[in-house]
């Protein structure tokens, strides 16, 4: 392929362009590839690393301060669990939750119990009116699906690389009651990689709200997982918030999904004495208690922060390939055509594609068609609805590393053929 910016070529040349990327996007469709990068989930390596927590310590759960396999200790987890996780959370280990497998579940729940039951400082249940989410976007479209489902109008706002535009968050929240809460995932952003500032910390703990019962949700879901050897610091949001005069503003969350097994492992929350006492309160009606021998599993195999971030670094070593897989394939096919942008992580699980305005959901269909199974573009917008039609969520992590190079050479050439094709039919 001739080098250069397709948006600089004469009309014939960009007509030659297209012919010549269709052959190579045509070739490999006759491939007859079945190819993935939809979901952020670990690979079978990455959950290898674990598997010291099957059968590990199930006959100490029998023993121990009470028998674990029986109900008993209530609804926040195990001390010893609670105090493992603490320093992920920022929080104290009595203002932490360790719960079931999903944080997504206790994301889901805590509004819930919002909706029908209010907040410690509101004056109501937030379903007495309407109310509205802002929601940094790019971003989890699992979030989104979650206002959708309750009816929570959402607001999009841009992110800047230190997190969401704070001009537009201070203002709307000020002028605006209905808005009760903002999604946050303040560091290695799914889909952008992007960390929270100091300074973004800082004003979203002090900036102030119209609704009495504004919460931020913190997911950080990403906390310790980096990809380089200088990791991003966010800066705790809890001690923010309380420091503002707003300690109940935060409900933080983060789980071990992408630690030890996505689909086994355990869900945290920490927040103030007042948000985990509501917390723990409207818990206690749904279930007498979580899984405690999981819990203890996950103390003995994890152990410590040193035992944490060993982890971790199996995770890196395993992921890094994979990333600048994807990095070397857009780098050579993409760069310097004017064509796309991307990010390069240094945490997280993605890599965020920014093609040409008007052209991601061409681009992900003509990936579709020649194999590469993608999240429908849009996803990482709220109601699915990306206002430039231009970003898409790329997730090597889980295939192994030859088909992530091949499902990256499916994007860029699908890319390639789909923005020169728009560029042509701008000129027709
Ligand atoms: N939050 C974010 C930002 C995520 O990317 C993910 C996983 N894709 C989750 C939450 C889900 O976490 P869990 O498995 O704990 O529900």
């Amino acid at each position: 392929l001739p080098a250069g910016d397709l948006t600089a070529l004469d009309n014939e040349a960009l007509k030659q362009f297209h012919a010549t990327v269709r052959a190579r996007y045509d070739a490999f469709k006759a491939r007859g590839l079945k190819l993935d990068s939809t979901r952020g989930k670990p690979s079978a390596q990455q959950l290898d690393l674990s598997n010291a927590l099957l059968g590990a310590t199930d006959e100490e759960a029998a023993r121990g301060g009470g028998d674990l396999r029986n109900y008993g200790g209530g609804v926040a987890g195990i001390p010893e669990a609670r105090a493992l996780f603490a320093p992920m959370l920022g929080a104290p280990a009595e203002q932490v939750i360790v719960a079931g497998n999903a944080s997504l579940e206790l994301m889901h729940d805590t509004i819930v119990y919002a909706l029908l039951k209010g907040v410690p400082g509101g004056n109501a249940p937030w379903s007495t009116a309407p109310v509205t989410f802002l929601c940094p976007a790019p971003g989890y479209d699992r979030h989104f699906a979650i206002c959708e489902q309750f009816g929570i109008k959402m607001i999009a706002i841009p992110l800047t690389g230190k997190g969401p535009d704070m001009d537009l968050v201070e203002k709307l929240v000020a002028e605006d009651a209905s808005i009760k809460g903002m999604w946050c995932v303040p560091k290695y952003s799914n889909p952008t990689g992007e960390s929270y500032s100091d300074e973004t910390v800082e004003r979203l703990a002090r900036m102030k709200t119209a609704a009495p019962d504004f919460r931020l949700f913190w997911d950080n879901a990403y906390g310790v997982h980096h990809l380089t050897d200088t990791p991003h610091e966010v800066a705790n949001i809890l001690d923010a918030c309380a420091a503002a005069g707003n300690p109940d503003r935060a409900f933080v969350y983060a789980s071990t999904s992408k630690i030890t097994f996505a689909g086994a492992g355990l869900a945290l929350f920490g927040s103030s004495k007042a948000n985990v006492a509501w917390m723990s309160k409207n818990m206690g009606f749904r279930s007498i208690g979580p899984d405690k021998p999981n819990q203890l599993r996950h103390v003995h195999f994890i152990q410590n922060i040193a035992g944490l971030t060993n982890l971790m670094k199996g995770h890196a070593a395993l992921i890094n390939p994979k990333m600048n897989a994807v990095l070397d394939v857009f780098e050579s096919l993409l760069a310097g055509r004017g064509v796309a942008s991307w990010t390069k992580p240094e945490g997280g699980y993605f890599i965020s594609l920014d093609v040409r305005d008007g052209s991601a959901k061409r681009v992900v269909q003509l990936a579709e068609e020649a194999g590469v199974a993608m999240v429908p573009a849009g996803n990482t917008f709220p109601n699915g609805n990306d206002p430039r039609n231009a970003n898409i969520r790329v997730a090597p992590t889980f295939p192994p590393l030859d088909s992530v190079k091949l499902a990256a050479e499916g994007i860029a050439l699908a890319t390639l053929v789909g923005v020169s094709e728009a560029l042509l039919a701008e000129r027709a």
